[in-house]
């Protein structure tokens, strides 16, 4: 984690080959876009670092906290261990998802699987293209990760950067700030978190929910949507395997508990119910904005269903 002011150097030509070479030894993951135009986040197919972030269509989430994946196994007495990762890099990362990964480190500060990961992984930021559906804002909250690399600077995000950064060379130091977007495209409104509960019965709610299909695709996508499940697996030779998947807040089994109960039962509900964690947070975050604006939910959901937009409407403000 870093503050907005990170440890910036200088790369020469030198430095920057034995960077790229560090790197590559990592078996990186990069965003590619494929040839259905799908960008999504895999191995660096050509062994040549890119020089630019790219938004994949699944963020980084999935890197760390897996769609699927077994958490433990005990069989004839006794506890599979948990795999350990071969360290790795991740680069090619937007500004936004290295607050996002910020948000997941401080939800999965105590969860052993994510946080394996993470301590085994370098994870290299580069400059973006701003897209029309960005709202993204540097002050938001702090940056995860380890690196940021352009061209000609290389910040470091973390002392495992820094160290890097140092063995390949880098010494000169400058003070050029972090290459955010000089604008954003869209301003996000200022909703109150006053204004969002005196909103609770509003009409809004429904209106807005109104063609919601439940599809579940914003959540999918975006990178602070950190929602699962956990399904015991037990066979008749006496084994049991713990298994952990994404679930989705949107989904109508969501909430609901043994009994039949459920929490939010109608598509309105679960609509305020993602808007509260997206502005509001919950637990230790509360009050924490949770929307890093890379405007993924916006860019996927069907029936365009924009967070901001009902935000707009129950603050009152303009949405630029
Ligand atoms: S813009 Fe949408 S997908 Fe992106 S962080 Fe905000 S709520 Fe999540
Ligand atoms: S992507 Fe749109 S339609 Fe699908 S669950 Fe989200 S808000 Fe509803």
């Amino acid at each position: 984690m870093t503050d907005f002011l990170s440890p910036n150097y200088l790369l020469t030509p030198s430095t920057l080959d034995t960077l790229a070479d560090a790197i590559t030894k990592l078996s990186p993951l990069a965003p590619q876009v494929n040839a259905d135009g799908l960008c999504r986040l895999q191995p660096l197919s050509e062994g040549v670092l890119s020089s630019q972030a790219l938004s994949s269509f699944v963020p980084l989430k999935k890197v760390f906290l897996p769609p699927r994946e077994k958490l433990w196994s005990f069989q004839s007495g006794q506890f599979s261990a948990l795999k350990q990762p071969e360290p790795f890099a991740v680069v090619g990362v937007p500004l936004c998802d290295l607050q996002a990964l910020w948000y997941l480190d401080q939800v999965f500060a105590d969860d052993l699987p994510y946080q394996n990961r993470r301590a085994r992984a370098l994870v290299v930021g580069m400059p973006c293209e701003q897209d029309k559906e960005c709202r993204c804002d540097r002050q938001l909250m702090p940056l995860a990760g380890d690196l940021f690399l352009d061209q000609e600077h290389a910040w470091a995000l973390s002392p495992a950067g820094e160290a890097l950064l140092r063995a390949c060379g880098a010494g000169e130091t400058t003070n050029k700030p972090l290459p955010w977007p000089t604008a954003s495209a869209g301003t996000r409104p200022m909703l109150t978190e006053e204004q969002y509960r005196s909103a609770a019965d509003a009409a809004i709610w429904a209106e807005a929910a109104k063609g919601c299909l439940s599809c579940g695709a914003c959540s999918v996508v975006c990178p602070t949507c950190y929602c699962f499940d956990m399904l015991d697996e037990s066979a008749t030779d006496g084994s049991v395997t713990r298994n952990r998947s994404w679930d989705n807040c949107f989904f109508a089994e969501h909430a609901k508990v043994a009994g039949g109960h459920d929490f939010r039962s109608g598509r309105a509900n679960r609509l305020r119910f993602r808007m509260e964690h997206k502005f509001f947070g919950f637990g230790a975050l509360h009050g924490q904005n949770s929307c890093v604006g890379c405007g993924r939910c916006r860019t996927v959901c069907p029936v365009d269903i924009d967070l901001d937009q009902i935000a707009t409407r129950l603050s009152g403000e303009e949405l630029a």
